[in-house]
This record gives structure tokens, C-alpha cells and sequence, in this order.
């Protein structure tokens, strides 16, 4: 009964925060898309993390997991969404599990949302997480995300959370007739430029939107 108690009390708060969170850190930088802004109020990174990381789970900024591989900061989750410019009912493909904690927010968003992951324990823990949050529509794979998911392609939207050193022209070859791309190009270590790709018949656009850090593209052969 009273761990109840205390349980809704925490809840409460850390609704609070994730509130405080979208005003200072997500809204206060231009992000705009009301329902991006909802899906990031709703979705509560503290369970995509360790337990040691959960009071700081709502801080501006990654925090590490396993495989050395970081969950990215709230704000950049919330811009590569806004980016894809999703109006619900889209089939998404993301590259870059991780923690289940975009896949989460792009579920919040999509109608069908597929996703890979190189690492298979973090996919199992994302798996896991996503189940108990009851997220249905997720698909989960292991391997090399490079190769994106030919079976179930075109895709309205992709998007890649770790950094390739070029844009990957099978994952533009997955791209839906005005699908849309957002991914960060460039070497590991320093900054990468983030792109947005949009697909218009056999014209691929290209936009640069801003340098950020993500963690390299992995492969078993590079
Ligand atoms: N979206 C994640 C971010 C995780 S960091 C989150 O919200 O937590 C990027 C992830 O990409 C890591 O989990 C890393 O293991 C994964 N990754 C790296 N190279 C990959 C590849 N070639 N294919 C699929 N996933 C890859």
C-alpha cells in the first residue's frame, strides 16, 4: 500500500520533470511539431537507462549503456523526429536500437515502426523494455543495419542513430516516393554532419541541418 503511494508520487514527478525537460530543452531550441513535443512528454527515458542513471535520465545530454553505445540527448531524439515530419500511419525503419528509447518515441508517432540493432544484447534489453511499456508495433532485428530491411522496404521514413561515414545508398534505396532520411554522416570521434535526404521521384534532396556526435556505424567487415 505504501510503495503504492510512494510509486504514483514518483511517477508524478518524473512527469514533472520530463515536463521541465520539454520546455528548457526541446521547445526552448525550436523544436515545434505538437505531436513530436507530445510523444516526448509521454515516453519516459529513465526506463531506457541503468539504475544508476535514472535521476539523471532527463538531463540535457547522452548517457552511456551497454556495448559502450550511448541513448542520445533528448533534444537531438526530438529534432531527427521532427525531421521526418510523421503525421501517423507511416511504416519507419531505424537504424541504431540502442536503447528502445526513440524506437519508443517513433511508436509513439508511426504506424509501423522496424528496427535494427548490431548488438544483440542491446537488442534483447530494448525488446524487453519496449514490451513492458506495451509497444505492439515494433519489429526487431539484429545485424548490420547498413544492409537496411529489403524485405519490408519502401519506407516512408528512416532514420540512423549511429554515423556512417556516407550517406548509405541502400538505405536511400529503401526510401518510399517522398520518404525521408535523416541520418549523421562523418568519422567517429569528432563531429558529423546531420542530413536530411528526401526522396522526390528520382530526385534525391539533400539539406544539411546541423553538426552533432553520435557514436560510428559499426560492421563485422569494417
Ligand atoms: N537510438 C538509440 C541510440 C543508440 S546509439 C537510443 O535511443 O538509445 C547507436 C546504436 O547504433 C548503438 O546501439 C549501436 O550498437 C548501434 N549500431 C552501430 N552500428 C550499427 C549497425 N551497423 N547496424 C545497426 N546498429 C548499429
Amino acid at each position: 500500500m505504501f510503495k503504492h503511494i510512494l510509486n504514483a508520487k514518483i511517477g508524478k514527478y518524473q512527469a514533472f520533470i520530463r515536463q521541465k525537460m520539454l520546455e528548457d530543452q526541446i521547445i526552448r531550441r525550436g523544436v515545434k511539431d505538437g505531436m513530436v513535443l507530445e510523444a516526448m512528454e509521454k515516453v519516459k527515458r529513465h526506463v531506457f537507462v541503468d539504475d544508476y542513471l535514472k535521476t539523471r535520465a532527463y538531463e540535457d545530454q547522452p548517457l552511456p549503456i551497454a556495448e559502450g553505445q550511448t541513448v542520445s540527448q533528448p533534444y537531438i531524439v526530438a529534432l531527427m523526429t521532427e525531421l521526418l515530419a510523421l503525421k501517423g500511419g507511416e511504416r519507419v525503419l531505424e537504424i541504431g536500437t540502442g536503447s528502445g528509447y526513440q524506437t519508443a518515441v517513433l511508436a509513439e508517432l508511426a504506424g509501423e515502426v522496424y528496427t535494427v540493432e548490431f548488438f544483440p544484447a542491446l537488442a534483447e534489453k530494448a525488446k524487453a523494455v519496449l514490451a513492458f511499456e506495451s509497444y505492439s508495433k515494433i519489429r526487431f532485428r539484429t545485424g548490420d543495419g547498413a544492409a537496411g530491411w529489403p524485405e519490408n522496404a519502401p519506407f516512408d521514413a528512416i532514420i540512423v542513430t549511429c554515423a556512417p561515414l556516407e550517406a548509405p545508398e541502400t538505405l536511400l534505396s529503401q526510401l518510399a516516393d517522398k520518404g525521408r532520411m535523416v541520418v549523421p554522416v562523418g568519422e567517429a570521434g569528432g563531429a558529423q554532419r546531420l542530413m536530411l535526404y528526401t526522396k522526390d521521384g528520382a530526385d534525391i534532396k539533400e539539406r544539411f541541418i546541423t553538426e552533432v556526435r553520435f557514436v560510428p556505424m559499426l560492421a563485422n567487415n569494417r
